[in-house]
């Protein structure tokens, strides 16, 4: 009778089968074709194990896409009838026609007699590997009638007995449960057989000779016994228990733990033991499945009898009967293992490990603050060393007093410079009443002003040196605006002011004389007008100048010149009252206030006191000299009311008195300062002469005595002003020097002279040299190279040109102005002397002045006729002229006794108005060109 339930069953179990595979056929096609026939129902544990581990060691020996796995559970093992084998038989045998596999797999001992039994209907001769195989002698008939190969399910006695000797290692006797049904004696004989090697006993717990009851009042006897279950199904009253129920009672009843040599049942009752690794079995099989497709004879390839084994134990039945889980072998596969003591007491343990961090951290932090305290209090004292160190370096005085005066700190120099411990003492403790009073009275200037005040205190220092202090008081305020305190800070100024009184009295003294300068000289001046204003009386100013001072700085050098000036700073100082003053103002200019002065006459007289003072001689390295001075005289108030009007009318006064024919004073009138105004005047306008074409050039043969034809000329400059008319050089030229044009104007000069000179023997009027006056100052560094750039430019040969510079210039013996004149020389240029007789030269220093004419001055020959003195002074310079192989030219010859007198002394050439005034160039020409033809 077939049960509904199993039909309905099968149904459920085929037809999906029959589903797939009539789906997949075509798209198999390509594939490995593997038919897995599975003994068991798909529930079976081992079967979906079994299942699982081939198709993913086929998928990925070979690849998920070119493997098509085919499974059919046949569900033998539930001991199906006929007709359901009849089913199963049509569905295969249909699939297999429209289907060919390329091997069969079995799984189990059923799966394996169904491929044998249908061979010849369905599977003719497809290769065949089987797995979970415990009939051996089944196996042994199919070898070599079928294409076979294989892993068996060897019950794994020999490992079971290792296993149980690591457990037991004292016991020799091992229970084992059986039931007596045939198939599991033999099973059991195997177990026997093996104990043959082994060193144990066997003693049969059998159902067939015991109850269910007995068997369990057995087990319940065996304490810490080696219990092996083989089989327990049926007892001897045929009371049948299914596996499940039949595992729970035994091992509710048994004081020892059982074991088994199969994976069902362990975790259900049975404690563990010793069993064939399914994976590892499943994976042999598979390596044999993928052998075959690729060519390999099943009866190539041994069959499997002992798959890999391992031992696999229910953990919390193990612990339960007392086993530690070390005890067991490091491959035992545990299953129910109890929550590792982590998993079970984790939560705590987070718990109390968080305590412990926080009170560890806790611990941390604060002996990190306690540190950190401990460092700040450090720093705070380092802190506090170096600023003290950065006071006491401080070379100033530095200090702090509280509201009440007491000192809270101070640096090092405070003490070195008082020689005193302020620290907690007040003022009043430490100096004497007087300067602490005085201290205390600064301290409360600068809290009323609520900002520094600074001080300047005279102090007594350490060596009783008066000394100076500045010092600066800060009040010290809290945050809330309370004040706190007095900083001050003191520097010794003693030396600075010392050096500023000197600075000062260098900035108002002449450095040569030690005589105020003007600057000193206005402000005493002004004090003293103040002072005469007030009580209405006179004083007069005196502008002293010493009359051709000039020639002594040329002629004797600068170092006489300043002792001379300096003398005569001397004789002034030491000729008037102490509340008089005396200042120099310029390089030999002085100017003296006279105070309480009554009336002009008694100006006068102690001014011409002064001069004949200055006018004794003065021996100064070896020289005897003279000199005269002139003065001017300005009153107050008559001649000006302030300082500056009183000097610049004094001024003007001695220039009139140097007109008027020096060594004398004079008094200012109000027509003087015309004059001055007018030279001012004449000054400005001088810059704009040049450019409006003022200057013009007049020329004065010189000839050889009975001569009518000039040998040479001297260019004279005219000034033709738009308004004054005609000016003469003897003005203008001085304010051309001063004011800095002479350089420009000079080499107008001699460019136009040179012009003309080329222009005039063009013209057919042969002149062997034109003459052109040089000032001093034209004479700079780049004056040679100049005059040979104008004279290249107009290929003007440098022998027609000569030079005239004055006797003062020659003799100053300066490096500039020699290369400059030697340059020149050198190329052929001549160089005479101008009004030579005039300066302080002396004859002997003619032989080393670099010239070739010698220009005797005017004066001599204006009285040579009568003046014997002046004969005697020409004729010298003239012999001494000719011995050194000098030209002499005489000036200002008027009269024809002056030729006359100049021709028997030997004078070479004759220039002054007995022959020719100086005319224009045009007039020159006129004049002498008719007269060459002429001699021609
Ligand atoms: P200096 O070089 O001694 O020129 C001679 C001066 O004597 C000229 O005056 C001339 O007119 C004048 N003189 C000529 N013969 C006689 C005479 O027989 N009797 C009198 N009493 N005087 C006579 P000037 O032209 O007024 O020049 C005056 C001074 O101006 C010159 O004196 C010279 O030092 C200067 N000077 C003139 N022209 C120039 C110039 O182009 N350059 C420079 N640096 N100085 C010049
Ligand atoms: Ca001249
Ligand atoms: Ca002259």
């Amino acid at each position: 009778m077939r049960s509904p339930n199993l039909t309905k069953y099968l149904v459920q179990l085929l037809l999906p089968l029959f589903l797939l595979l009539m789906s997949s056929a075509s798209s198999a096609d390509n594939k490995a074709k593997v038919l897995m026939l599975v003994a068991y129902e798909p529930l079976f544990p081992a079967a979906h194990e079994f299942v699982t581990k081939v198709d993913q060691a086929l998928s990925h020996k070979l690849g998920a896409e070119k493997v098509h796995l085919q499974v059919a559970y046949l569900g033998l093992d539930l001991g199906p009838d006929k007709t359901s084998i009849e089913l199963q038989t049509q569905l295969l045998k249909l699939q297999y026609q429209r289907y060919q596999y390329d091997i069969i797999l079995a799984v189990g001992d059923a799966a394996l007699s169904f491929v044998a039994s249908q061979r010849q209907q369905i599977f003719q001769q497809t290769p065949v590997v089987f797995l979970d195989i415990h009939d051996a002698e089944k196996v042994n008939q199919l070898v070599g009638n079928l294409p076979l190969t294989g892993v068996m399910n060897t019950p794994p006695i020999y490992e079971l007995f290792t296993f149980l000797r690591i457990l037991y290692p004292d016991k020799k006797t091992y229970y084992f449960i059986t039931d007596g049904l045939p198939q599991r004696a033999k099973y059991f004989q195997r177990v026997k057989n093996a104990t043959h090697s082994l060193d144990v006993e066997i003693e049969e717990l059998s159902l067939a000779r015991y109850s269910w009851q007995e068997l369990a009042g057995k087990l319940a006897q065996l304490h810490n016994e080696p219990i092996v279950l083989l089989s327990a199904f049926i007892d001897k009253n045929s009371e049948q228990r299914r596996l499940t129920q039949a595992l729970k009672f035994l091992s509710e009843h048994s004081a020892s733990p059982i074991w088994s040599l199969d994976t069902p049942g362990i975790g259900l009752g049975i404690t563990g033991g010793m069993v064939n690794d399914y994976e590892a079995s499943a994976e042999l099989a598979s390596r044999q499945v993928t052998s075959i497709l690729a060519g390999t004879s099943p009866d190539d390839l041994p069959i499997h009898g002992h798959p890999p084994t391992h031992p696999l134990v229910d953990a919390q039945q193990a612990l339960r009967y007392g086993f530690s889980l070390a005890q067991f072998p490091r491959s035992t596969v545990f299953i129910n293992q109890p929550p590792s003591y982590w998993q079970q007491y984790g939560r705590y343990g987070m718990l109390a490990l968080g305590v412990v961090v926080v009170i560890l951290a806790l611990l941390v932090f604060t002996f990190l603050q306690a540190k950190k305290v401990q460092q700040a209090k450090q720093k705070l004292q380092r802190r506090l060393l170096l600023m003290q160190r950065v006071l006491d370096a401080i070379p100033e005085m530095v200090f702090y007093k509280d509201i009440n005066g007491r000192y809270l700190f101070s640096n090092q120099a405070f003490e070195s410079i008082t020689r005193k411990k302020p620290i907690g003492c007040t003022d009043y403790e430490l100096f004497e009443q007087n300067l602490a009073d005085l201290f205390r009275h600064h301290d409360q200037q600068a809290i009323h002003s609520a900002s520094t005040h600074v001080n300047n205190e005279w102090v007594l220092d350490v060596n009783q040196r008066n000394c100076l202090l500045e010092t600066h008081k800060t009040p010290i305020y809290s945050e809330a605006g309370k004040l706190l305190g007095i900083l001050g800070y003191s520097r010794d100024i003693t030396a600075l002011v010392q050096t500023q009184k000197e600075l000062e009295h260098i900035v108002q003294h002449d450095a040569l004389t030690g005589l105020p300068n003007r600057m000193l000289l206005l402000q005493q001046l002004k004090s003293a007008i103040l002072e005469a204003r007030q009580e209405h009386q006179q004083l007069a100013v005196i502008y002293l100048d010493i009359d051709r001072f000039k020639d002594i700085n040329d002629t004797l050098g600068h170092t006489i010149g300043d002792l001379l000036l300096k003398d005569i700073g001397h004789r002034l100082h030491n000729n008037i009252q102490q509340f008089d003053v005396c200042a120099r103002i310029g390089s030999d200019e002085f100017v003296l206030v006279i105070n309480h002065v009554y009336g002009y006459q008694q100006v006068q007289e102690k001014c011409e006191q002064l001069l004949a003072v200055l006018a004794r001689p003065y021996s100064i390295q070896g020289h005897l000299l003279s000199i005269y001075a002139s003065a001017g005289i300005a009153l107050y108030a008559e001649d000006g009311a302030d300082a500056d009007t009183l000097i610049r009318h004094a001024d003007a006064a001695l220039h009139m008195a140097k007109h008027l024919g020096r060594n004398r004073c004079h008094r200012y009138t109000a027509d003087l300062t015309e004059g001055l105004h007018l030279r001012i005047a004449l000054e400005q306008d001088l810059h704009s002469a040049m450019e409006s074409r003022e200057f013009f050039l007049m020329y004065q043969p010189q000839f050889k005595v009975n001569e009518s034809v000039p040998l040479r000329v001297e260019t004279l400059i005219r000034w033709q002003h738009p308004q004054r008319g005609l000016i003469s050089p003897v003005e203008f030229i001085p304010l051309a020097e001063s004011s800095g044009m002479m350089v420009e104007l000079g080499y107008w000069i001699l460019r136009s002279a040179c012009q003309q000179l080329l222009f005039w023997r063009e013209q057919g009027l042969l002149l062997e040299k034109i003459a052109v006056n040089v000032s001093p100052v034209q004479i700079t560094h780049s004056f040679a190279n100049d005059v040979a750039r104008i004279l290249t430019s107009l290929e003007f040969k440098p022998e027609w040109l000569e030079l005239e510079v004055t006797e003062g210039l020659m003799m100053s013996d300066t490096q500039i102005i020699n290369d400059q004149i030697n340059q020149l020389q050198a190329m052929g240029v001549d160089f005479a002397i101008d009004d030579f007789g005039t300066g302080y030269s002396s004859l002997s220093k003619l032989k080393a002045m670099p010239v070739s004419i010698l220009k005797v001055d005017q004066s001599f020959v204006r009285n040579i006729d009568t003046d014997q003195n002046d004969f005697k002074i020409v004729q010298a310079i003239i012999q001494m002229a000719k011995s050194l192989k000098l030209t002499t030219v005489a000036e200002g010859v008027e009269t024809q006794q002056h030729e006359s007198i100049l021709h028997n002394l030997g004078c070479d050439l004759m220039q002054g108005y007995f022959y020719a005034k100086p005319m224009l160039a045009d007039q020159l020409y006129e004049t002498y060109y008719p007269l060459i033809n002429d001699d021609l």
